[in-house]
């Protein structure tokens, strides 16, 4: 192995940053550096806190982990870099493809059964319109577990408070949870103060709204009522190892007001730390396209996905595990900005001013409605792609019609299409450099009109460079600068792109990208331009794990006493909940087993 250049006395410096960004408010942002991923720390001589299992991350994974392992016998702590828990989690949808043959699929006469779970998670032959095999490389071991534990997470859930607002399963959102049947339930949001807005859903809305603060705050309530403690704006920095690469996991440090605490875990200590999305380098390892523009990740501000859990498991002797499913092409993976003129425009996730992460945020975003309303164009002002064009496609309950598990005949009935816009996005300019740079919707008073945008704060953040407005079009070129517009927009070719644009309405037809007979001229002023470049979105590939969610190292020997589950692990090419809450299931269940040492 090569030489890092890394110093003990930078992990050092590392770790006490961490500290910092806890000591100035909710949000860590200092990124762990990926070559930390070569050294392991020294083992403390002394131990600040202990307990029987210590997971990491207090999200979708190490929520059930910690109340699985506290209810069978073991004292947990869960340690968690926000001020809140609830991770990625508590802002998602919470659409959750649990199935298996559940009390409520079984109610509904829907039959479904693990076997069933496995075989379709396991299907090569399923492909998308653009070839990508949404299970082909899934880890059959891994499978196998989640598909038998499957159907006990969601009575798990069930029992610790979680309620659904649909009677039966359904194949509405999510991808990759398999073609046969419905397992797709939906979490009611409850009255809880929503962690996007600050005040509770809607009344009128409420009792059919699903989102994952009725998934999280439950799980929160049953955890503490039986005892797990929670330590917040505490950071992991780092897992010890009896030796570098030997011996079982002895604990673990975490960074506090700028303090470094070590807790002893006497069994075990579980990764939940939610992926990679938010860390440049690590990523990029899987796909060199994923550059510094990519800014706008769903579920920041409210929690970091900086690949500090797979670092620190690393520097320990962990393997990295199915990672062709990171860059895989399918799913909701990578999307459109939904919402535009602000850096986090995922298009499920809207953050409002009664938020506490409203000012990290910095605005909540204009959402389109109609993408007539608004031309695309890379950092030279030039058009690349159909704006209509969609997201990557991905595979769900009934997507392909006359599915035949494992037969070569899917094929048949998936139509061919291959190009997609964010792959024409995210080939960039041709200076030489990888990423597809910013990409702005350009639109004109009339389009605002139509959308009914407020093209103002709390909607768009002029602060922070990711909106911009001129009276011509030439002067609002002019005025796009910001820190990933690594050339300037020459004036001339935004005019020359709407010029060409404005023609093909008239024409009725888009000569350049075929855009369905393009609707409305840009001809208006003022002129404004809003950051719409795509979004990372999740975490497909990770830790490698076995079917007890025990971490494994590059032999495939378990690393005694570590566990991991959710985006932080590989091998399981799923979005979302249904995946991490059940490895979080087996991990807890399974570290509990371990003698306490
Ligand atoms: C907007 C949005 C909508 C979504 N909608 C859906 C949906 O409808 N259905 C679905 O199935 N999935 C959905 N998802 C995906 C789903 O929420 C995630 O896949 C899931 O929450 C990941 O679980 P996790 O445990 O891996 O990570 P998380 O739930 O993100 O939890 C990770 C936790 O670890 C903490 N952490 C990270 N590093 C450290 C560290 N070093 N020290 C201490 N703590 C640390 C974080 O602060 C966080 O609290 C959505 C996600 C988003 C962002």
């Amino acid at each position: 192995m090569a030489k890092s250049k890394i110093s003990r006395r930078d992990l050092i410096k590392n770790a006490s940053l961490a500290g910092a960004g806890a000591a100035a408010g909710s949000l860590i942002t200092t990124t762990p550096a990926v070559g930390q991923a070569a050294l392991a720390p020294q083992v403390p001589t002394r131990w600040d806190r202990e307990a029987d299992v210590v997971v990491i991350g207090a999200g979708a994974t190490g929520m059930p982990a910690a109340i699985v392992a506290r209810e069978a016998g073991s004292s947990v702590i869960v340690v968690d870099s926000n001020a809140d828990i609830g991770g990625h989690a508590i802002c998602s949808g919470a659409n959750l493809p649990l199935g298996g043959g559940t009390s409520i699929q079984k109610k509904a006469g829907i039959q479904d059964s693990p076997d069933l779970v496995f075989r379709d998670l396991t299907d090569w032959s399923v492909t998308q319109p653009n070839g990508a095999p949404d299970y082909r490389y899934n880890d059959h071991e891994i499978i196998r577990a989640f598909a038998d534990n499957c159907a006990p997470t969601f009575e798990f859930l069930v029992a610790h408070g979680v309620t659904f607002v649909n009677e039966k399963p359904d194949g509405r959102a999510g991808s990759a949870h398999g073609n046969s049947v419905p397992r797709q339930m939906h979490v009611w949001a409850g009255d809880w103060p929503q962690v996007q807005t600050g005040v509770p859903t809607d009344m009128a809305v409420r009792k059919s709204t699903s989102n994952g603060n009725g998934l999280m705050r439950p799980l929160e309530a049953s955890a503490r009522k039986i005892g797990v403690e929670f330590l917040l704006q505490h950071k992991m920095t780092a897992i010890y190892r009896e030796g570098p690469r030997s011996g079982r996991v002895l604990g673990i440090a975490v960074t506090n007001n700028g303090r470094t605490i070590n807790i002893r875990a006497r069994k075990a200590v579980v990764v939940g730390t939610g992926g990679v999305t938010g860390n440049v380098n690590f990523r990029r390892m899987f796909d060199p396209r994923l550059t510094e523009e990519y800014c706008g990740l769903a579920g920041m501000p409210w929690s970091d996905q900086d690949a500090s859990g797979e670092i620190a498991s690393m520097a320990i002797g962990a393997s990295l595990w199915g990672l062709n499913n990171f860059s895989q092409e399918s799913g909701s993976a990578l999307t459109k900005a939904g919402k535009i003129g602000c850096q986090y425009g995922y298009v499920n996730l809207t953050w409002m001013p009664g938020s506490r992460v409203f000012e990290q945020a910095g605005a909540s975003g204009l959402r389109v409605r109609d993408w007539q309303d608004v031309i695309m164009v890379n950092m030279l002002g030039k058009r690349f792609y159909d704006e209509t064009g969609e997201d990557f496609p991905g595979n769900q309950y009934n997507q392909i019609k006359d599915y035949k598990q494992g037969s070569h005949l899917n094929g048949e009935n998936v139509k061919w299409d291959s190009y997609n816009f964010i792959n024409a996005a995210m080939q960039g300019v041709g200076d030489g450099k990888n990423g597809g740079g910013p990409i702005w919707a350009i639109f004109d008073a009339d389009a605002a009109a139509r959308e009914q945008w407020m093209v103002a704060q709390p909607w768009v953040d002029v602060k922070n460079g990711f909106f911009f407005s001129g009276n011509s079009l030439a002067e609002l070129a002019g005025k796009i600068k910001m820190k990933y517009q690594r050339v300037n927009m020459p004036p001339a070719n935004l005019e020359e792109t709407v010029r060409r644009y404005n023609s093909f309405v008239d024409a009725g037809r888009d000569a350049d990208f075929d855009k369905p007979t393009p609707k409305y001229k840009i001809a208006k002023g003022p002129f404004y331009a809003a950051w719409s470049t795509p979004v990372i979105h999740d975490t497909r590939a990770g830790l490698r794990i076995n079917a007890n969610c025990q971490v494994m190292d590059f032999d495939g020997q378990v690393i005694a006493g570590l566990y991991c589950g959710g985006e932080s692990a590989g091998g399981f090419s799923m979005h979302g909940l249904a995946r991490c809450l059940c490895q979080g299931y087996i991990a807890g269940r399974h570290a509990h087993t371990l003698k306490a040492v």
